[in-house]
This record gives structure tokens, C-alpha cells and sequence, in this order.
């Protein structure tokens, strides 16, 4: 049986109990990976020895009747922004183009401890600031559904490895889109975990007040499997949060009956692309025979998202990348004296994005235009959370588009970076209001490519987010289709 096209969960069953090798599924995907990275270039670096070693304990652990962890056997590609001990984690940047970390981030070391195998490190956007992953050092990662397609960003390598069967599973990072719109650009599922459910130990920052690790999957369910083993209070992360996190696959088949879910006419703008648009409303309708209750809100801050989100995400972020200096951990250019070495490196070590990015920070946050800037960011940052605690009273979850298009083409907007900006509409609020959003494939456009369904809930609420995503798949195939390649 070809397992490189079976859900993670079928994978972890399948190994628990001795019908497959997790050497054998392993080799199958590096072969997979092997035969398509090259032209995807998903992956930035396989551990294709370290992996099957790893794979072969499991399976004498199995043999011996030991109980290997949840995710026993299952391969799983890491996102490049997380750190992976011994294995170079370059955040996409030339800056960490020879960084190995001296240890491993708190999702990787759990995702270790209940079996999973790490089978390699996932393209990015240069320090996860972008929407296409076209802002990597080492070249853009291509849609699967479409080779001269961007296939989202940030974590636009793990987005496509998934849909493109190389890798069962994935970890992305999420400041303000990177896990649900390359999710909804690949059609797989991604899922963006309340700020504080998961730990961000490990995870190199881009806007700490915004960063967020998830899962990416073929299904809500595998989503939910890695989310038992990530999810939780991490005392390494002063910022995760104290709260239990329950077990997301014990609720997913609960029906939908009596559910309430929240409809914004501000999703519905011109802005939107109508085959999106009437793919979200079929949706819509699929979840009303599901039992669910649609309710007409209005959530009035949506237009002030994108520019408050690129007011504080830059600012945070011109002060984290302060830090790469040239002194530890980074490439160095050689240079007469100390400025020039850090003027030189910092030149040469960031790409034109990140560099744009550090200017509006560094302008923002500078004497005088602080309180114009920042202080009026976050003020806006202030009533759209205000516009959700008020939704969440009346509705249990909010639906809308992922996206206002399907995958744009490579190239299409380098040149315009507002316009790749104001793409990230749907998806900045739940950052900036630190909520929970999951994706998932509801359709796709007449030119084959997939379109991503947006589901938002209060803060702590994934479970019914993963199981509304659950009863979805349940009624649809989209999630379960592939690209031809
Ligand atoms: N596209 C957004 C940005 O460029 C979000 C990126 C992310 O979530 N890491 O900042």
C-alpha cells in the first residue's frame, strides 16, 4: 500500500499496530520527497539518515510491545523557524544560514517524546514575514496545485509538502495569516492555536505579541492528534498560557446541532473574488444541514486589521531582529571595525523585506511618532478585540473566507508590497485579538485551485473549532483531494 496519501491518523494506527514499519512508511516518503522537492523546493534540508534510525527504534520498540507515544512513527515536517537541535534552522534568512541550535523548541522535543519522527526543516518567508514564501533566501516554495503559483506564506514549504503528500504533517508559525492562508492556498488544513495554547519556546520571533505555533494537516482530525501532543502550558514560555488543554479528539464527532455561527458582512466586501465567494456560501450551507445556526454579525474594525497589524507586527519585529548582530549565532562580514561589521552583516544578511519591515518598525517606534504610530495601533488592536468579545456572546464561532482569491501567480505582487498586504485581511484580526482560526478546503476555483474556509472562536475554544472542521470533512471531499502531478 502506497502510504505517502494516507491521513496521519491512518498512519499512527497502521504502526501501533505492526501492519506498517515506520521504516518503511519513512523510506516512503523520502523517496516521494526525493522525486518532487527539487521542483517544489518545499523542503529546505531532509534528515533523511537521522529519520529512518529514529524509525527503527520505534519499530523495535513496537516489536517488544512498548508503548511508543501517540504519534508513533509519524513523519512530520518541522516549519524552518523553529529550532531543531543540531539541525540548521535558518528562519529562511541568509543571516541563519549555517545556525544549528544547541536544542530543540518545546513543540519539537514533545513532538519527539510522542513519536514522531522530524523528517526535515520547511521553507519560509524570510524570517516569517511574507505571504507567499517568495521572501525565502533560498528561493520560493511552488503550489503544488500549480507550478507557477505562489503556495502562500509564511509557512508556505509546510503548506505544500502536505498537500503534496511529501510530508503526512506539518508545524507552521502563524503572526498573521502563515498557517491558515498557506493552508487555504495549498488546500490542506491548518490550524492557528489561541496566543499562549501552544509554547513559543524555540520558535525565532517575528512579533511576539502575534506569534503562534500550529498544526498543518490533511484533515481537522490529524490536526487535532498533533494539537494533543503540542498543545499546553510550557513553563520555558512565560507567554503560554495556564489552561488545561483538553483532548481535541474526544469531542470531534459531537454533532453540530444548535451551534452558532457568526456571518460578518465585512467578510463579503469587494475586495472578494466571486468563486471564492460562492464556495464560502455552499459552505455555508453544508454546515446549515449539519445543524449548525447561521447568525447575521458585524464585526466593524475589519478594514482597520491590515493597517494596525503592519503598524505593530514590524514594530515588534525591528526590535526581536536586533539581535543579529554578526556577534553569536549569524553570518559575519568581515569589516575594519565593529559598526561596520554590524552595518555590513545586517546589510547583506537580510533580505529587501525584512530590511523594509526593520525601517517601519524603527520609524514607528522612533521619538515623535511613537504615540501616532504604535499607541494608535494598538488602540485599534484594542477595539477589534472588542468587536470579537462582543460576536462571542452571541455566536459560537465567526465563518468567512480564508482569502479574498486563490493562489496569486510567482512574481504577481513582489513588486506591490500593499497589495500583498491588504491580502492578509481575513486573517490578521485573530492575531491581533489572540483567538484561535483554523482553515480547511471548501471548493476550488474553476482553475483548479483550492479555496480555504475560515472558521474563528474565542480564545481557548480550538475544540470546536477542529470538531466543526471535522463534521465539515465528514460531509465534503475537498480536503481529500490531490494535485495531479
Ligand atoms: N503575511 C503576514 C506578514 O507578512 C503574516 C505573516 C505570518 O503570519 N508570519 O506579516
Amino acid at each position: 500500500m502506497d502510504y505517502s496519501t494516507t491521513s496521519a491518523s491512518e498512519i499512527v494506527k497502521h504502526i501501533s499496530t505492526g501492519e506498517l514499519s515506520a521504516v518503511d512508511c519513512t523510506q516512503q516518503y523520502l523517496t516521494q520527497i526525493e522525486k518532487q522537492n527539487e521542483s517544489l523546493n518545499a523542503f529546505l534540508i531532509v534528515e533523511g539518515e537521522e529519520a529512518l534510525e529514529t524509525a527503527s527504534k520505534i519499530d523495535e520498540q513496537i516489536a517488544a510491545g512498548k508503548s511508543p507515544g501517540p504519534l508513533a512513527g509519524l513523519p512530520i515536517a518541522i516549519k524552518d523557524g523553529i529550532c531543531t537541535t543540531g539541525l540548521r534552522t535558518s528562519a529562511g534568512s541568509r543571516m541563519l544560514e549555517n545556525f544549528e541550535p544547541p536544542y530543540d523548541a518545546t513543540v519539537v522535543e514533545r513532538l519527539r517524546d510522542a513519536g514522531a519522527i522530524v523528517i526535515g526543516k520547511t521553507n519560509m518567508d524570510e524570517f516569517a514575514m511574507g505571504s507567499s514564501t517568495e521572501n525565502s533566501y533560498f528561493g520560493p516554495t511552488r503550489n503544488p496545485w500549480s507550478s507557477d503559483r505562489v503556495p502562500g506564506g509564511s509557512s508556505g514549504g509546510s503548506a505544500a509538502c502536505v498537500s503534496a503528500d511529501i510530508a503526512p504533517a506539518a508545524l507552521g508559525s502563524d503572526t498573521g495569516g502563515s498557517i491558515r492562508q498557506p493552508a487555504a492556498f495549498c488546500g490542506i488544513t491548518g490550524l492557528k492555536p489561541t496566543y499562549g495554547r501552544v509554547s513559543r519556546f524555540g520558535l525565532i520571533a517575528y512579533a511576539s505579541s502575534l506569534d503562534q505555533i500550529g498544526p498543518m494537516g490533511r484533515s481537522a482530525e490529524d490536526c487535532a492528534r498533533i494539537m494533543n501532543v503540542i498543545g499546553g502550558h510550557d513553563p520555558k514560555d512565560s507567554t503560554s498560557a495556564n489552561v488545561e488543554s483538553p483532548d481535541y479528539l474526544a469531542t470531534l464527532e459531537e454533532p453540530l446541532s444548535g451551534v452558532r455561527i457568526g456571518v460578518c458582512r465585512e467578510h463579503f466586501n469587494e475586495g472578494l473574488d466571486s468563486e471564492v465567494e460562492s464556495a464560502v456560501k455552499e459552505a455555508i450551507a453544508t454546515l446549515t444541514a449539519l445543524g449548525a445556526e447561521i447568525v447575521d454579525i458585524h464585526l466593524p474594525q475589519t478594514a482597520n486589521a491590515v493597517p494596525a497589524y503592519y503598524v505593530i507586527a514590524p514594530c515588534e519585529a525591528s526590535s526581536n531582529l536586533a539581535r543579529f548582530d554578526g556577534v553569536r549565532y549569524t553570518m559575519r562580514e568581515p569589516a575594519e571595525n565593529l559598526e561596520q561589521m554590524y552595518c555590513k552583516t545586517r546589510a547583506e544578511g537580510f533580505g529587501p523585506e525584512v530590511k523594509r519591515r526593520i525601517m517601519l518598525g524603527t520609524f514607528a517606534l522612533s521619538s515623535g511618532y511613537y504615540d501616532a504610530y504604535y499607541v494608535n495601533a494598538s488602540k485599534v488592536r484594542r477595539l477589534i478585540k472588542q468587536d470579537f468579545d462582543q460576536a462571542f456572546e452571541s455566536v459560537d464561532m465567526i465563518l468567512g473566507p480564508t482569502t479574498p482569491t486563490p493562489a496569486f501567480k510567482i512574481g504577481e505582487h513582489s513588486q506591490d508590497p500593499l497589495a500583498m498586504y491588504l491580502a492578509d485581511i481575513y486573517t490578521v484580526s485573530a492575531n491581533l485579538a489572540g483567538i484561535p482560526g483554523i482553515s480547511i478546503p471548501c471548493g476550488f476555483s474553476n482553475a483548479g485551485l483550492p479555496i480555504g474556509l475560515q472558521l474563528q472562536a474565542a480564545a481557548f475554544n480550538e475544540d470546536i473549532l477542529l470538531r466543526t472542521a471535522h463534521q465539515f470533512q465528514q460531509q465534503t471531499d475537498w480536503h481529500s483531494r490531490r494535485p495531479t502531478q
